[in-house]
């Protein structure tokens, strides 16, 4: 099936999230801060169903997997020995006429700056993107630490303490959602690349002769993730890394792209890292981290296969992928067809008239019993409050009428198809349970 055209651009997205709180630009009344955003309530909202289904899809799968929650101070030692303090950089060049910024590895050095139309470039030079600071009172070499460029890092070296801890055997998962910091060079594409944002990563512990498999299997895994959040599977692609783009530890390496209007890009990556994080903490912390096993009575560091995606990047191309202008009874609308297990709010309650306010509140008070997300809309015509719900991306709206008191019903309206059925109020609960499971 072709990828239906849905006319979105970054600029709308951009604007509908500030318009209907799902995100903001932070300190926005002092003029922001370039690559760093404030989620509001709809954002956190929904922010937290990604994470929720990430989370359960690990859940299901037939092997154990277990959560942690590292912290993002980290220490100096430990963010050496993973190679970042020496290497975690990207290259610059700046326009030396108009001294704009830029990644060397994102532009043509051969052609001019695009925002002077000038051709003199500095040499390119690494730029440190990782952001430090001093914890403690003394200002030393030994007091610096780091935000934490990615999750990945306090998994390895909790790797002993989960083992030793928990119920947990080989073959098995640590995976974690977080916060990371990247001192970008340009952040760009509101939040594509940002300066500080949220991962869900997972490292997958296995023997090494099971990698190779392993690695296959979360390969599928990811893609019936991405399936399950409705995405349209026409604009998903996995791409394998060519033999020279891959880190010198790395055996295999899988991109999942998107096609952004602004062009295919990596989403999540999903890499076969063998043994080189553990064995770079046994190097350096000299301990050892390697398990034991009883059958061949032999010692062995385990293989990884990671798989790492970003949340706010999930987060915006979910929007774009759910963007959608059209007209209804000659009035044009903008939706988001959003799965309904990912959409901020679930149903709205809406009284045709202010006189139908108990009996919504009533319904409202059960379906928030249950467990969703409800919101009560009375203000202005309901074709007004549906269009309002609809660019949201809620997916069906309960309309409370004159009938409601004496059949005991409401109005379902759906989102995408315009349908309107009447439903038993003690009937909603299963309603909305089939459409979040669909
Ligand atoms: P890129 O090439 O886009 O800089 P990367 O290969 O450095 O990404 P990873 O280190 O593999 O990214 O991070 C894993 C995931 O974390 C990415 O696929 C992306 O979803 C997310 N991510 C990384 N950097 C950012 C950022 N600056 N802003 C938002 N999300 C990010």
């Amino acid at each position: 099936m072709a990828s239906e055209k849905n006319n979105v651009t970054l600029e709308k997205i951009v604007s509908l999230c500030k318009r209907r709180g799902f995100v903001f630009p932070t300190a926005d009344m002092y003029g922001g801060l370039n690559g760093v955003y404030d989620f509001g309530p709809l954002g956190y909202a929904m922010k937290q169903n990604i994470k929720k289904m990430w989370t359960k899809q690990l859940s299901l799968v037939d092997h154990d997997i277990v959560m942690i929650d590292g912290a993002i101070l980290g220490h100096h030692a430990m963010w050496s020995a993973s190679g970042h303090v020496d290497s975690f950089s990207d290259p610059m060049v700046d326009c030396l006429i108009c001294k704009k910024r830029y990644r060397a590895d994102e532009i043509n050095l051969e052609k001019a700056c695009v925002h002077c139309g000038n051709h003199s470039w500095t040499e390119a030079r690494q730029f440190k993107l990782m952001f430090e600071t001093q914890i403690g009172a003394m200002s030393d070499a030994a007091s610096t630490g780091y935000l934490r460029p990615e999750t990945a890092q306090s998994i390895f070296v909790n790797f002993k303490n989960v083992l030793g801890s928990s119920r947990v055997k080989i073959p098995f998962g640590i995976g974690q959602i977080g916060k990371a910091f990247r001192n970008e060079i340009t952040p760009k594409q509101f939040l594509f690349r940002m300066r500080e944002f949220e991962q869900m990563e997972l490292e997958f512990f296995c023997k090494p002769e099971e990698s190779d498999s392993f690695f296959d299997f979360w390969k599928s895994e990811r893609y019936l993730f991405y399936k399950q959040l409705g995405l349209d599977m026409e604009r998903i692609r996995f791409r394998d890394h060519a033999e020279n783009e891959l880190a010198h530890y790395s055996k295999k390496c899988t991109d999942v792209e998107y096609e952004f209007p602004f062009g295919w890009k990596e989403l999540e990556g999903i890499a076969h890292r063998g043994s080189f994080d553990l064995q770079q903490h046994i190097d350096h912390a000299k301990k050892d981290l390697s398990v034991f096993e009883e059958a061949t009575r032999q010692s062995y560091v385990p293989h990884v296969v990671e798989t790492s995606v970003g949340v706010d990047r999930l987060f915006l191309t979910l929007l774009f992928d759910a963007y959608r202008e059209d007209t209804v009874d000659g009035e044009s609308r903008t939706l988001l067809r959003l799965h309904p297990a990912i959409a901020p709010v679930q149903a709205a309650v809406l009284p045709l008239v202010k006189k139908l306010d108990t009996e919504a509140h009533k319904i409202i008070k059960h379906l928030k019993k249950h467990g969703y997300a409800v919101q009560y809309d009375a203000s202005g015509s309901i074709g007004k409050r549906y269009r309002r719900q609809d660019e949201i991306g809620t997916p069906v709206c309960f309309t409370v009428d004159f009938e409601t008191a004496e059949d005991g019903k409401v109005t379902a309206r759906n989102r995408d198809t315009l349908e309107q059925v009447r439903i038993p109020i003690d009937e909603l609960d299963h309603y909305l349970q089939v459409l979040m499971a669909a």
